[in-house]
């Protein structure tokens, strides 16, 4: 096997290693694989976990009387925000209940701080010269998109494993007033895997801003998403941030997608007092209450905060393997290549990958060709522009364990022959 790193060949072991990964990868293409590695949604077998749905509610009537069936209720039913505030440490009356996507919540908050304004808002954000996210990279691709659509403009700063750069960002809100937000995957964070830890979320809660009414959207998509018995715990930043003297800073999102059904399930929105009042109030010019049938739903199978956390162990068992199939092999084929480095992550979806500079576009053009989508290089990025061009986003989830280490076998061809390409032409 290949043990000298490829920065230490010389260029005759280099034209030769070019040849025998050039083999390697012409036997691949030749095998004709259909597999995909792009997006993170749960399997089948995840899915079925959640069976039990179809058949509820049993009966219609909420603890308090209300019939589920009928209109209103615009919070959420009261015991399924009792379940998910116990889980996302707030009081219950600081969170929302929503329809089946935290992203739409997140897109409806961005709308209305554009044409209404916070509450700590001195005017609607579309009547400032200029908006501007602050973007810890590499990020979840959806968020940049929908900044971009929004024309909100987007400036980065380096993901860590303990959080975003907090220094970074502090140097960047503190003087200038057109940063009005920033997100943050905190747990287990797209893709990175990092968890935000209580310093740095204590210093992004405490941080002067120059905007007055400055935002962190801590999209929790995937708090409770662990892949080890060391379960992480996120900060939390709606009480940090009221204890810093900031309560309206945090808008938490979080949701059922990838612990029931990712297309019909339930999101969530926790806040201040203020900010929950404010939400309710644009949502209540648009709608006359929420699908209180799949709350009561997600009740009944649930019951408790407990049975959340039993339901994503089920999950745990289900996809633990996969991602340590991924790890197998990334470290049987590459370990000893210094070609590429790798995270392995205590929890969520992702696996982050990052190659030889210059060449991760590369890589998903040749694993495409061998029958292997990958998600595009450069879409952990603001306008899908990865300025090193060296990270790619595995999501092993979906595809059953054969295929994972099927796709990733070709993931490590791909890689190397890059590599390998690269370094003969220098
Ligand atoms: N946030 C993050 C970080 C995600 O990875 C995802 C799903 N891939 C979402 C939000 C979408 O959540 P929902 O289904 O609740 O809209």
């Amino acid at each position: 096997g290949e043990t000298v790193a490829l920065s230490e060949k010389s260029p005759s072991e280099i034209d030769a290693f070019l040849q025998t990964q050039r083999t390697a990868y012409d036997r691949l293409v030749t095998q004709g694989l259909k597999l995909d590695l792009t997006r993170g949604k749960p399997s089948a077998a995840q899915l079925d976990l959640s069976n039990e749905l179809l058949r509820l509610p049993q009966g219609f009537t909420a603890a308090d009387g209300t019939d589920v069936r009928n209109y209103g209720g615009l919070k959420g039913l009261p015991e399924l925000r009792e379940i998910f505030a116990e889980l996302l440490w707030v009081d219950p009356e600081q969170l929302v209940a929503g329809g089946n996507s935290s992203l739409t919540m997140m897109k409806d908050c961005l709308v209305d701080l554009l044409l209404h304004g916070g509450v700590d808002s001195e005017r609607p954000w579309s009547q400032e010269e200029k908006v501007t996210f602050v973007c810890p990279v590499p990020g979840y691709d959806r968020h940049f998109t929908l900044l971009e659509s929004l024309g909100i403009e987007m400036v980065t700063v380096p993901m860590y494993d303990d959080g975003p750069d907090a220094d970074a960002v502090a140097a960047l809100v503190k003087d200038d007033p057109s940063i009005k937000g920033m997100w943050i995957v905190p747990t287990y964070a797209n893709p990175a895997g990092s968890v935000c830890s209580q310093d740095v979320a204590a210093r992004l809660a405490s941080m002067p801003t120059a905007a007055p009414d400055f935002k962190i959207f801590w999209d929790n998509a995937y708090a409770f998403h662990h892949l080890t018995e060391d379960e992480a715990k996120s900060a939390d930043i709606v009480k940090l941030a009221s204890a810093a003297g900031h309560p309206h800073r945090p808008l938490e999102f979080a949701s059922t997608s990838k612990i029931t059904f990712a297309g019909a399930g339930v999101a969530f929105l926790a806040a201040s007092p203020e900010n929950i009042a404010w939400y309710v109030k644009h949502l209540g010019t648009g709608s006359i209450g929420p699908d209180k049938v799949n709350h009561l739903r997600h009740v009944q199978l649930f019951k408790t905060a407990d049975g959340v956390r039993e339901h994503m162990r089920r999950h745990r068992d289900i996809i633990a393997p996969k991602f340590a199939e991924v790890q197998r092999v990334l470290t049987e084929r590459l370990g000893t290549q210094e070609v590429a480095t790798w995270n392995d992550p205590a929890g969520g979806y992702f696996v982050n990958l990052d190659v030889v500079e210059g060449t991760a576009s590369r890589v998903v053009e040749l694993a495409k060709a061998a029958g292997v989508a990958l998600t595009p290089a450069g879409a952990s990025y603001p306008y899908g522009k990865d300025p090193k061009d060296t990270n790619i986003r595995l999501a092993p989830t979906m595809p059953p364990v054969e295929e994972v280490t099927a796709a990733m076998e070709a993931v490590a061809t791909c890689v190397l022959l890059a590599a390998a390409e690269k370094y003969a032409t220098v």
